[in-house]
Order: structure tokens, then sequence, then C-alpha cells
């Protein structure tokens, strides 16, 4: 049986992988396919793309977009979107400028609170244009104000703690607009983490292919219970370890192990929506 992961980090948003680190685990692991979906960002997708054909692995290009529904967080995958898409990386980059202030906002309440960080020291830890809490989280363990990455988050950064800080989010409607504008599939990630099971029906609803049945963090019982989900509103099925490299310790990748053939119904589903962006983009 030939396997894929279709959720992987690099250090182009909160991962610790470069590409050329990724693509090689992956394949010590005996993966065939791999999809990078960085937070809110595609900028790792043309080095992972080459550093997996040298590694002889399939290459899914991919995004996580930070998402919101009725006042949850939603994130949704896209895959196979044309990384190139003019509005797709536009739209994106707003994000990106979205998380950078929200660290200099987070870096000035830990200031309030008396811990010395310097902004530009974070922002040089995250060097990436997509940074995030874990960037803040390492920062605070790196300058002794914290043991863990863990404490930092329930110290300061979980939601509600002080240097917390609300981010700004787009619909999960617009995400997936985004994602099928730019010819992609859109896909709810890791369902069994959010708990907001009800939004699913708006979702498929409002166009979405698949869902993440399959995720570390997910028991079998959930996983069940999501491929049911998947089989009655007629989605697509997905999987991935979400593995930010060495960040939480060791790395989860390897862990979950998704057949190629839900792959191979992602690509022919992209295919469609391809089709479907060419001529929306030929009318226009
Ligand atoms: P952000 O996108 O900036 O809101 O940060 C979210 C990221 O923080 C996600 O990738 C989470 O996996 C990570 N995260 C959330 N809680 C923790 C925690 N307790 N320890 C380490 N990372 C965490
Ligand atoms: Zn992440
Ligand atoms: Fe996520
Ligand atoms: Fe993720």
């Amino acid at each position: 049986m030939q396997f894929a992961d279709l959720h992987l980090h690099t250090a182009f948003s909160d991962g610790t992988y470069s590409p050329e680190e990724l693509a090689a685990q992956a394949s010590r692991l005996g993966f065939s396919a791999v999809a990078l979906t960085d937070h809110d960002t595609v900028e790792g997708c043309a080095r992972t793309d080459a550093a997996c054909r040298t590694a002889g692995l399939e290459f899914i290009p991919g995004v996580e977009l930070t998402a919101e529904q009725d006042g949850a967080e939603i994130h949704i995958l896209g895959y196979l979107m044309d990384t190139s898409n003019a509005r797709f990386l536009g739209e994106v980059a707003e994000f990106q400028a979205v998380r950078q202030n929200r660290i200099r906002e987070m870096v000035s309440r830990l200031n309030r609170l008396d811990i010395p960080l310097d902004v530009e020291a974070v922002l040089a830890i995250a060097n990436c244009n997509s940074p995030g809490r874990p960037h803040v989280a390492r920062a605070l363990v790196k300058g002794g104000h914290c043991g863990t990455m863990d404490e930092a988050f329930e110290r300061f950064l979980k939601k509600n703690r002080p240097a917390w800080v609300p981010k700004f989010k787009m619909s999960t409607e617009t995400a997936m607009e985004l994602i099928h504008h730019a010819g992609g599939v859109a896909v709810m990630a890791h369902p069994g983490l959010n708990r907001s099971d009800e939004v699913i029906p708006a979702l498929v609803e409002a166009g979405m292919d698949g869902i993440e049945c399959f995720h570390t963090k997910h028991t079998n019982a959930m996983s069940e219970y999501y491929l049911e989900i998947a089989e009655q509103h007629h989605l697509l099925v997905t999987g991935g370890s979400d593995c930010h490299g060495m960040s939480k310790g060791k790395p989860v990748m390897g862990g979950v192990r998704l057949p190629m053939i839900h792959v191979e119904k992602l690509k022919a589903r992209a295919a469609e929506r391809r089709a479907a962006a060419n001529r929306v983009g030929k009318s226009s």
C-alpha cells in the first residue's frame, strides 16, 4: 500500500523543518506523497516541490487558512490551487500583515507585564512572513521567561490570557471561495479539535469539498465518526499528521497514513475545480 500525509508545516509558517528536511523525513518514513499546508502562506511550496522531486515523492501544494464561522475558529485546508494566482496571493498577504501586527501587539502586552521581549528579536526567531503564537512562545523560552512552550501558552498566549490578542479572520465562506477561485479544493481541517460540528452543514452548503477525517489528535472513534459525516455529505476524505517538525518535542509525521486512493480523488476534484475557475476567469 502507498500512503500520503496531507497536513504538514515548514518554517515558512510555524513549523521547524526546512522544505528539504520535510521531504527527507517523509521519504525516510516511506510516504509516496505529501502536501505542504503552511498557515496563510504558500511561499514554501516551490522549494518543497523541488525537494520532493529529488526525493522521489509526489508533491501536493496546499495551504491552511485561518477562518471563522459563527464565532468559532475553523481552519480550511486548500489543495492544488494555482499558487501564483494574483488574487489568492494578494488576500493571503493581507492575512500575513494581520499576523505580523498581532505579534507586535502581543509583544507590547508582554512588555507591559514587565517581560522585556524585543519585537525585532521575536520576528527574527519567526523569520517568515506568516508568524504566529508559537514563535512568541519560542522567544519566551529562549529568553528564559518560560521553561517550555506549553508554559508560555498557559501563562500568556492562550485565549483570554494576558498577552493573547484576538486575530481578525476571514469567514469560512471567503476562505473556500478564495481557494476555489485559485482552482483548488477546500477541506475542513481537524474537525475533532474544533468541536464545532454544527457548522458542517453550512460549510457543505457553501461548497466545501472534503473533511480531514484522519489527524494526529483524532481518536479512532472520531475518525470513524467523520468518515460517516463524509459519506453522508458526499465529501472527500483527507488526513495528515499536522507535523510542525521538532517544535513540539518529537515529530508526529508518520502517525497518520492516508491511502493514496483519497489523493487520487482529491486530484480528480481539483481538475474539476480548475476547469471551473478557468471558465469563470475567461468570462469575467
Ligand atoms: P496562531 O496561528 O498564531 O493563533 O497560533 C496557533 C498555533 O499555536 C497552532 O499551530 C497551534 O498548534 C499552536 N499552539 C496552540 N496551543 C499550543 C500549546 N499549548 N503549545 C504549543 N503550541 C500551541
Ligand atoms: Zn501551525
Ligand atoms: Fe490547524
Ligand atoms: Fe496545521
